[in-house]
């Protein structure tokens, strides 16, 4: 399993490119939603966005329930990336592989 460490700040996400590392940007995403960007967990060229819900799953698809944590998040369902074909979970705050 790979840990998802948080990055508030969206220059040092992207300079570091940790596999499995994320950011959270609240203006991204319209009122009830979120833009998670994140690093695949396999390593692969980055960063990817998805749309997570602040409360429950936001109306646009596809989209992620997110429950709030930034530490240990947890999304739902799983993550699935067309471009390396990993697929799995992040789970209180680790990735794994479905
Ligand atoms: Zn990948």
């Amino acid at each position: 399993m790979i840990r998802a460490i948080e990055f508030p700040n969206p220059a040092e996400f992207r300079r570091q490119k940790l596999p499995g590392s994320f950011h959270i940007d609240l203006t991204q995403g319209g009122p009830d939603a979120a833009s998670f960007w994140f690093y695949c967990p396999c390593g692969c060229e980055g960063p990817s966005r998805i749309i997570i819900g602040l409360r429950g799953k936001p109306a646009s698809s596809p989209s992620w329930e997110w429950d709030g944590s930034l530490s240990e998040p947890t999304l739902t369902p799983s993550v699935n990336q067309l471009r390396c074909g990993w697929h799995g979970w992040l789970r209180d705050g680790y990735w794994e592989v479905a």
